[in-house]
C-alpha cells in the first residue's frame, strides 16, 4: 500500500511558485488533462501534484489478485492513444499504457509525486488560487499559486476502503483483508477464503483465487448482473489483419463498442425484461440447468441500475462450475471466531475474509476549499454540466461515467475546458465562474446522480456530500455519454451561466 495517511507538519511553509494550471492527481484523468493542456496551450505553465509515488491512481492503489478493468480499453483508453491488446486489461497493462502515454508526450516533467494537496483558497482580489500541499518525503509544507485548478483526484478515498460495521467483527480470529489495501505477501494457498460482496472487485478476485486456495466462497446479500463474453474484439482483430493503421482501428472499434453499449442502455430502459432474460441465460449457459440461478444470479434491479460487470471468458462462472468457488446469497447476522453466522443460521468458516464492500466516496480529495475566506461545502454548490460549480471560480472536477468508461468523459471535459481557455484568451478574461442566472434562482435541485437511474451502495451512502444538479441546462449532469458527446462540443460558451472577468 503506497498511500500515506494525512500528516500535520509544523515546519515553516515554503513558497513553491505560480503556474497557470494546477492539476491534482496523476491517475487516468490527470494524465489526460496534462496531455490536452500541453498539446493545445504549450505556452501555459503546468504542475501536476500527486500524493502517491507514481502515476496510475486506481491502477496503482489496487494490488489484489487478478485486478483488471471491467470496461474495454478501446473506450477506457484515451481517444488519442490507440489500445493494441485484448479489450479487458490487467492493472499492469493499464499502467504500461499510461507509462507510454506519459513518455510519448513528455508529461513527466510536470508531475510531482509524493505531494498531497491539503487546502485550496481562491482570492478574488488576486484572481488566483493559493494551493497548500505537503511534500511527503520530508513533510515540507508548500504553498503554490495557480490561475486554474483542474481537479483529477478521482471520487474515492485511496487510503482505505469501505468496511461496514458488522456485529462481532472483533471476535473473528482469522485475517480480514480489504481489496484496496491488499497485503502483497498474503499467502492464501490451502486457505478457506470468504469474499463478502459481489461487485466487479469480487468478480475479479474470485476467479483469480479459485484453484489457488483451498476453496473460495462469494457471499452476497443480493445478486448482481454479470455479462460473460470473450476477451477479444473480432472487429479489431479483422482490422489489424487488414493492416489498417492502429489509430483508425482504435477509433472504429471505439465507435462500434459505443454503438453497442448505447443499444444496451436503451434496452435497459425500454425492454429491461428481455435484457434481463439474456443476461441470466448467459449465466445459465455456464452453470448448467441444475444451478440455482434464481437465488444467486437473478438481481431484483433493472440491468444498468448498477454497473454491469463484464466477466471475460465467463471466468467467474467457470470457477463455480469447476467446484473451486461457490456463491452464497444470504445476510450476515454476526461474525464468529471462525467466520460468519448468516441470518439463515448457517455458519461460513474461513481463514481469510475479503471485504469486497467498496470504497468511501470522497469529494475533492479531502481538500479544504475556501473562496474569499469562506469555507466551501460542495453539497451546497450546483454543478455546471457536472464538471464546474456555481460560484467557484476557475475550477473543474473530472467526474466520469459510471455506465460507460470513465475516460470518455475525462476526454470530453478536457476538450470543453480547452475551448473555454481559448474563449477566455479571445475575451482577455482571466476568470470564469459559473453563476446561477436570474431564471435559475429557486430551480429544483436534485442529487448529483439520479438514484433511480444508477444506485450502487458507495454512491447512495455519500450522495448527501456531493454537489447538486439543477433541473435545466447547463446545470444538469445526465451521466449520458451519448448526449454529452454532441452537447459538449456544441455548447454555447456565452450561455449567461459562465461569467467571465479579469
Ligand atoms: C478496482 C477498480 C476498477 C475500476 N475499473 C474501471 C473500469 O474498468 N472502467 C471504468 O470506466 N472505471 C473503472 N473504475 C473507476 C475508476 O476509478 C476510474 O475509471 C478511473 O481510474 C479514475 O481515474 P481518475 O484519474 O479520475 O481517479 P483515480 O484513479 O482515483 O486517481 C486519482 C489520483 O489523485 C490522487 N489524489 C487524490 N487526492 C489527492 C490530493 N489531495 N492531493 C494529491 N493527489 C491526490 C490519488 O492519489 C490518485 O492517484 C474502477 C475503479 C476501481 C476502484
Amino acid at each position: 500500500m503506497n498511500v500515506t495517511a494525512k500528516t500535520e507538519s509544523t515546519q515553516p511553509e515554503q513558497q513553491a511558485g505560480h503556474v497557470d494550471v494546477m492539476i491534482v492527481g496523476a491517475g487516468i484523468s490527470g494524465i489526460d488533462a496534462a496531455y490536452h493542456l500541453q498539446k493545445h496551450f504549450p505556452e501555459k505553465t503546468l504542475t501536476v501534484l500527486e500524493t502517491q509515488e507514481s502515476f496510475g491512481g486506481t491502477w496503482l492503489t489496487h494490488k489484489y489478485p487478478g485486478i483488471r478493468s471491467d470496461s474495454d480499453l478501446f473506450t477506457f483508453g484515451y481517444k488519442w492513444k490507440p489500445w493494441m491488446s485484448a479489450p479487458i486489461a490487467t492493472a499492469e497493462e493499464i499502467m504500461l499504457y499510461l507509462e507510454e502515454a506519459i513518455a510519448e508526450n513528455d508529461l513527466a516533467q510536470y508531475i510531482h509525486y509524493g505531494h498531497r494537496v491539503t487546502n485550496a483558497a481562491w482570492s478574488s482580489e488576486d484572481s488566483r488560487w493559493e494551493v497548500r500541499a505537503v511534500r511527503l518525503e520530508d513533510n515540507q509544507p508548500l504553498v503554490y499559486t495557480c490561475t486554474f485548478l483542474w481537479m483529477c483526484q478521482g471520487y474515492y478515498r485511496h487510503a482505505e476502503g469501505y468496511t461496514p460495521e458488522w456485529p462481532g467483527l472483533e471476535n473473528y480470529q482469522g485475517i480480514v483483508v480489504h481489496p484496496q489495501t491488499w497485503p502483497e505477501d498474503l499467502d492464501y494457498s490451502d486457505k478457506e477464503v470468504l469474499v463478502i460482496g459481489s461487485g466487479a472487485t469480487a468478480a475479479t478476485l474470485v476467479p483469480a483465487m479459485a484453484g489457488q486456495c483451498a476453496h473460495i466462497t462469494m457471499l452476497q446479500r443480493s445478486p448482481t448482473y454479470f455479462a460473460p463474453g470473450l476477451n477479444r474484439n473480432e472487429l479489431a482483430d479483422t482490422l489489424r489483419e487488414l493492416e489498417v493503421p492502429d489509430e483508425w482501428t482504435h477509433e472504429i472499434v471505439r465507435r462500434k463498442i459505443l454503438h453497442d453499449q448505447q443499444e444496451i442502455t436503451r434496452r435497459s430502459f425500454e425492454e429491461p425484461e428481455s435484457l434481463k432474460a439474456e443476461l441470466i441465460a448467459g449465466a445459465r449457459e455456464h452453470l448448467g440447468d441444475k444451478f440455482d440461478i434464481e437465488t444467486h444470479f437473478t438481481p431484483n434491479y433493472r440491468p444498468w441500475q448498477q454497473r454491469l460487470a463484464f466477466i471475460p471468458d465467463g471466468d467467474l462462472f467457470r470457477g463455480i462450475a469447476a467446484g473451486q468457488a461457490s456463491v452464497v446469497t444470504d445476510q450476515i447476522d454476526t461474525f464468529t471466531a471462525a467466520g460468519v453466522l448468516l441470518k439463515s443460521g448457517r455458519e461460513l468458516k474461513a481463514d481469510i475474509i475479503v471485504t469486497a464492500t467498496g470504497f468511501n466516496l470522497c469529494v475533492m480529495g479531502d481538500i479544504d476549499f475556501k473562496v474569499d475566506g469562506k469555507p466551501v461545502n460542495f453539497a451546497n454548490q450546483v454543478g455546471y454540466r457536472g464538471f464546474m460549480f456555481s460560484d467557484i471560480p476557475n475550477m473543474a472536477w473530472v467526474f466520469g461515467y459510471f455506465r460507460a468508461s470513465w475516460t470518455l468523459r475525462a476526454d470530453l471535459i478536457a476538450e470543453y475546458l480547452c475551448r473555454v481557455f481559448s474563449h477566455m484568451s479571445d475575451k482577455q478574461a482571466t476568470v470564469v465562474t459559473p453563476r446561477l442566472r436570474p431564471e435559475d434562482e429557486g430551480m429544483d435541485l436534485r442529487p448529483w446522480v439520479d438514484p433511480d437511474n444508477f444506485n450502487p451502495g458507495y454512491l447512495t451512502r455519500s450522495l448527501h456530500l456531493m454537489p447538486k444538479q439543477g433541473d435545466r441546462e447547463p446545470w444538469t449532469f445526465t451521466q449520458d455519454y451519448w448526449r454529452e458527446k454532441d452537447e459538449f462540443p456544441a455548447a454555447d460558451l456565452e450561455d449567461g451561466a459562465l461569467v467571465y472577468s479579469r
